[in-house]
């Protein structure tokens, strides 16, 4: 039974007013599977909208579409400017978190045992967590994208204590808001690695059970054909989650 996820990472974009109107988009849209739970697919839809509108969502959002934050911090809150935490997140009844976002690596820094850390916590405290990993370009040029995503991998590995509740999310960074998406081929010679990655480190079940999904310049135009792939059981979209109809169409591409 196939097991799709596709999630919605708003990143810093939005208003009160634009978000409201696309939740309630989101809201009526025909999901061509009922998402959450149906006779032949499983779908998860999850949207990831800035903190500070956070509860706007959970409070307005149906459809059965969950509501991710886009980060939390390393442990226990307290006297931590800025930051948000775990327990705070399911308290206004978020499921999700993202970690690993390569805009937090590469634009804030995040190191990869940093983000193992946070991830291992918000696992702890019940939230299942995006784990998104992916090279850059010249990474990738010099043939180092396995190197790259399988460190990644291995910080999350060493820091969790299981892959229940994760979602790994592979997106390369020279494919994020660029229109430069992967080819479906490219895409799956990454997820068919980690595939295998995760059978040689962890266990034949993990692998089969785990959702890898593809983040990168995903929209309504080319989903359906990376959805087809093997290895590919879902996405993270970016740009595109912002226009209901669109995300509507990609949230049905995988069924
Ligand atoms: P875009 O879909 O805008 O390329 O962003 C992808 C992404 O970073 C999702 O987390």
């Amino acid at each position: 039974m196939a097991l799709f996820f596709v999630g919605g990472n708003w990143k810093c974009n939005g208003t009160k007013e634009s978000i409201a109107k696309l939740v309630s988009e989101l809201n009526s849209a025909k999901l061509e599977s009922d998402v959450g739970c149906n006779s032949i697919y499983f779908l998860d839809v999850v949207v990831s909208p800035p903190f500070v509108y956070l509860d706007q969502v959970i409070g307005s959002i149906s459809n059965g579409i969950e509501v991710s934050g886009q980060n939390s911090w390393i442990g226990k809150g307290g006297a931590f400017t800025g930051e948000i935490s775990a327990e705070q997140l399911s308290d206004i009844g978020c499921k999700w978190v993202i970690h690993g976002h390569s805009e937090r690596r590469h634009i804030l820094g995040e190191a990869n045992d940093f983000i193992g850390k946070k991830s291992a916590y918000a696992l702890e405290k019940g939230l299942g967590v995006i784990a998104c990993v992916g090279e850059k370009l010249e990474e990738r040029e010099a043939g180092k994208t396995f190197d790259v995503v399988f460190e990644q991998l291995k910080a999350f590995a060493e820091a969790i204590s299981g892959w229940d509740n994760v979602v790994i999310a592979y997106e390369p960074v020279w494919a994020i808001g660029t229109g430069k998406v992967a080819t479906p081929q490219q895409a799956q010679e990454v997820h068919a690695a980690i595939r295998k990655w995760l059978t040689d480190n962890a266990s034949t079940e993990v692998a089969s059970k785990t959702r890898i999904i593809y983040g990168g310049s995903v929209n309504g135009a080319n989903s359906s054909e990376l959805a087809k792939q093997a290895d590919i059981d879902g996405f993270l979209v970016g740009g595109a989650s912002l226009k209901g109809a669109e995300f509507a169409t990609i949230i049905n591409s995988v069924t």
